[in-house]
């Protein structure tokens, strides 16, 4: 079944009987979501899938990569996919994600949407924890705290072998969020070279600010 919104379509199976309060979520999170970012408008609208075949999704995923027991989400194809609570419980990570978690999860794939859709100019590498950063405090904070740092500067580089990435993504976007302006953190959205210009200074002041 397919249900059309104003910035995305929702692909499910209609026996899955919560999906009309995840997009009644949806609805009001995304224009919150938008407003941050400044955007009046999504270019691009992706369709939300959401998998209640474990199996499928899986199949859906080796198509980009190798399956592992954490994944429940991605946006491999440009769609937002995931799985429906009842494949996650399948699932050694996810056996006790909540609705909550699943509604969250899903904004926090749309605030990556609304990244790609802000950026005025795109760097390579990309900078992954910013990337992080925003979306799980945007999206999912509901699933992440404020870490201590220790991390050395050149392990943040290496976003996906790291630690704690995302615990420690998370704190350096609440560090953002609390100390600086909402204008500057757009302008690094848009312009992420300034970014990384700034970045060694940004994670200096953050990792002392995380041992507070
Ligand atoms: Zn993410």
């Amino acid at each position: 079944m397919l249900v059309e919104k104003k910035y995305f379509k929702i692909e499910y199976n209609s026996s899955i009987t919560y999906i009309p309060e995840v997009i009644d979520y949806l609805e009001i999170k995304m224009q919150d979501i938008m407003n941050f970012f400044e955007i009046k408008t999504i270019k691009k609208p992706r369709k939300i899938i959401i998998y209640d075949n474990l199996e499928e999704y899986k199949k859906h995923i080796e198509k980009f990569t190798t399956y592992r027991d954490y994944m429940c989400a991605d946006t491999n194809d440009g769609n937002i996919n995931l799985l429906s609570l009842e494949a996650a419980h399948k699932t050694k990570t996810h056996a006790n994600m909540t609705l909550n978690e699943l509604k969250t999860t899903i904004c926090h794939e749309f605030v990556h949407i609304c990244h790609q859709e802000s950026e005025v100019e795109h760097i390579e590498p990309e900078i992954i924890w910013f990337w992080e950063a925003l979306a799980t405090n945007l999206g999912n904070p509901n699933m992440f705290h404020k870490i201590e740092i220790t991390a050395a500067d050149q392990e943040l580089d290496n976003f996906s072998s790291l630690k704690n990435n995302y615990l420690i993504a998370f704190t350096i976007e609440k560090y953002l969020l609390e100390n600086y302006s909402h204008v500057k953190i757009i302008e690094y959205i848009r312009f992420p070279q300034k970014l990384k210009d700034d970045s060694k200074k940004i994670i200096s002041e953050a990792k002392k600010y995380s041992k507070k």
